[in-house]
């Protein structure tokens, strides 16, 4: 037995993969990966596996860049771990300052947590115990958008819009009022222009439902410009611009999920500065670190914290045991320096064409793809079968699309029937090339039939 073969038997008895179906294990068993560099993944055999989706969307610069390793490895010979009640560390402090320093104007403090989850549930309950603490016990709901996704812990389900994550325990929830989005499904970058989406129908009915429940509302959750757990809906800066305007004219909070969207994803370190606002408190995880380690954190608008001093009562009740690790933190410095002083954002813009070139030719290939999109360094394309074609066994566009890219050597993780991109920033030519060649040969071989 090689050593995959042992390992994976080993993993089938003992481990629990999230998303993952039981009954879909046999097909397509976990691989197993020993080593990665740039935006490859090697595989016990040595095989090597493009990764198209940086790692569910965290490794930004490449896997195991040395900039971020040297960091690590230094910061854990140095100080490994600190409670971060009572103490601090360089790090923490270089990493808030840098975040500060480069994020919209107006935020003033940074609170660490170590998951996008958890960085949810800061913002949530800063939101809401600051309302208790000045004046202000009404507002109590949230609202949110429709199909909007905020993570997984029970807090940041009950804000999330998308049924497919929410819907089993809706029982434990609380309902946040949800505002309808524009779905655009433009070709180009439309939707980066600043007017994108203010007009539409749908951004009128979710002003006109903010200004309704205005004095029950505490906040609105929102990711900006791209929904992208689901299926990369894109909903336009213009619209993004007017509910965040429009919501902080009312008084309520907004908070941005940028989770999945900051530090250059969309071709800008924060997608909140396409848009030109400051929401209240901002989301980071997923790229904070480069994508190695679990971290995330909210930046606090100035002033925010003023429901906050006065009576030790009035202390935010919120606490994580891992906050502001000092590993996690130095890679947090070391990924902001690479994107900002050793050029990364600067590079963006021509990866970012030769991403679209790549996603042109997909569409142009192949008779099933309906629609496409990107925004900045996501690309998204929708795909079904012709009239009277019948598609997968099962319905199961998206497990087919894997197996077919895997077994060519490239990781992509379709939205049931949603393609998407969304590869490390350091992606070249060659490996772009390779990424849209397995990918046109995927759509082929599971929606077989001549290009209409
Ligand atoms: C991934 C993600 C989350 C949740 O982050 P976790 O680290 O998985 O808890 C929240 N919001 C958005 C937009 C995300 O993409």
């Amino acid at each position: 037995m090689g050593m995959a073969d042992d390992l994976s038997s080993r993993d089938a008895t003992a481990l629990w993969h999230p998303a993952t179906h039981f009954g879909d294990l046999e097909r397509l068993p976990p691989s197993t990966i020993t080593r990665a560099k740039g935006v490859w993944l090697f595989d016990a055999d040595g095989k090597r596996i493009l990764d198209g989706i940086a790692s569910w969307w965290t490794s930004i610069h490449g896997h195991c860049h040395p900039d971020i390793v040297a960091a690590i490895a230094e910061q854990a010979g140095r100080l490994d771990h600190v409670m971060f009640a009572g103490f601090t560390h360089p790090s923490a402090v270089e990493l808030a300052e840098r975040l500060l320093k480069l994020a919209p104007p107006g935020y003033g403090k940074v609170f660490y947590a170590d998951c996008g989850s958890a960085a949810i549930e800061v913002a949530l309950k800063l939101s809401f115990q600051s309302r208790r603490q000045t004046g202000e016990p009404k507002r109590t709901r949230f609202a949110a958008l429709h199909g909007g996704y905020h993570g997984e812990t029970l807090g940041a389900l009950a804000v999330s819009g998308a049924d497919d994550y929410r819907g089993i325990f809706a029982g434990l929830l609380t309902e946040p009022l949800y505002l309808p989005a524009p779905e655009f499904r433009w070709h180009e970058h439309a939707m980066l222009q600043t007017d994108a989406g203010a007009d539409s129908e749908a951004a009128d009915q979710a002003v006109a439902l903010l200004r309704e429940h205005a004095d029950g509302l505490t906040a609105l959750v929102v990711e900006p410009l791209i929904q992208c757990a689901s299926k990369m809906r894109m909903h336009g800066v213009g619209y993004y611009q007017r509910i965040v305007r429009e919501a902080q004219a009312l008084g309520i909070h907004v908070i941005a999920d940028e989770i999945a969207v900051a530090f250059g994803r969309t071709g800008r370190l924060f997608a909140s500065s396409w848009a030109d606002v400051t929401p209240d408190l901002m989301c980071l995880s997923k790229g904070l670190s480069g994508g190695v380690l679990p971290l995330s954190c909210v930046l606090v608008r100035q002033g925010f914290e003023e429901a906050f001093t006065g009576s030790p009562a009035r202390s935010f009740l919120h606490s994580h045991t891992f906050t502001g690790n000092p590993i996690a933190t130095a890679a947090g410095v070391a990924s902001i320096k690479l994107l900002t002083e050793g050029g990364g954002l600067d590079a963006l813009p021509e990866r970012i064409e030769a991403l679209a070139r790549c996603r042109r030719r997909v569409a142009e290939r192949c008779a099933a793809v309906v629609d496409h999109r990107q925004a900045g360094m996501i690309a998204a394309l929708t795909v079904a079968p012709a009239p009277g074609q019948p598609g997968p066994p099962g319905g199961r566009i998206s497990l087919a699309l894997r197996e077919a890219a895997m077994a060519a050597g490239v990781l992509l993780r379709p939205l049931h029937d949603t393609i998407y991109w969304m590869p490390p920033y350091c992606i070249d030519d060659a490996a772009l090339d390779l990424l849209t060649e397995v990918t046109i040969e995927a759509i082929e071989s599971v929606f077989p039939g001549p290009k209409a």
